[in-house]
């Protein structure tokens, strides 16, 4: 069993190939200032899944999902850190169906190791390569950020990995952007994706769906 916070389906190119449903997890080892999605650590906060129980809930979207490539995004929170959920549901899902992880990378090896024969497509949020920056806006250091990156570049999965490279009011600025995915491309990587987080925003539930462009949020008073 685990925690969801939001599942919304028939999203086009926002966060994957074709056709995905997005399942968001609650819990996050990050604390950025200006968390997109503060309900995720909140305890008891949206409703409790199976791997059985998320597949019922979204395989309405079977055909869709086989006739644009598309299928499943998990993001949060921290997807990663329900390595072991998202194995079970490839388990149930098949191998049809896409799964796509949006994920800050900070969590322990272990999970992004399973995970790898797994998941088909990554979409990393880097924040900031520099250290002092990242954990000035996260309240974490980036060490584990840059080695789980490394081990996906080491599998051969960088034409895989989309990295994020936000620019953050008040902690970085376009040089340190760009300074971040310069070292992102000495790695190997040539996918990213700049941007400017929206801030000074509501800090309601319902802003997460809105920043991030979703149209249909579960009913979160259902437990
Ligand atoms: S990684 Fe995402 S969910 Fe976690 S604290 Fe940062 S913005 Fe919020």
């Amino acid at each position: 069993m685990t925690r969801i916070i939001g599942i919304d389906r028939h999203r086009l190119t926002t966060d994957g190939e074709g056709v995905t449903t997005l399942a968001a997890f609650a819990d996050c080892p990050l604390h950025c200032r200006y968390c997109l999605n503060p309900e995720c650590h909140k305890r008891g906060y949206g409703k409790e899944y199976t791997p059985q129980s998320l597949y019922d809930a979204v395989k309405i979207d079977d055909i869709y999902f086989r006739a644009t490539n598309g299928g499943v995004t998990f993001g949060g929170g921290e997807p990663a850190l329900q390595s072991a959920f998202i194995e079970a549901f490839r388990a149930i899902c098949g191998r049809d169906w896409r799964i796509t992880l949006e994920t800050s990378l900070n969590v322990s090896e272990e999970h992004i190791r399973r995970l790898i024969p797994i998941v088909d497509d990554y979409i990393i949020d880097i924040k900031d390569f520099d250290d002092r920056i990242y954990y000035s806006y996260t309240g974490a250091h980036n060490a584990l950020v840059k080695s789980n990156l490394r081990l996906l570049i080491r599998h051969g999965l960088k034409d895989r990995i989309t990295v994020r490279i936000p620019l953050i009011k008040g902690y970085n600025t376009h040089n340190d952007n760009a300074f971040s995915q310069r070292m992102l491309r000495k790695m190997g990587l040539t996918k990213f994706d700049r941007f400017e987080y929206v801030v000074n925003a509501p800090k309601k539930h319902t802003n997460f769906y809105k920043l991030a462009g979703l149209s249909i949020p579960m009913d979160l008073s259902e437990k």
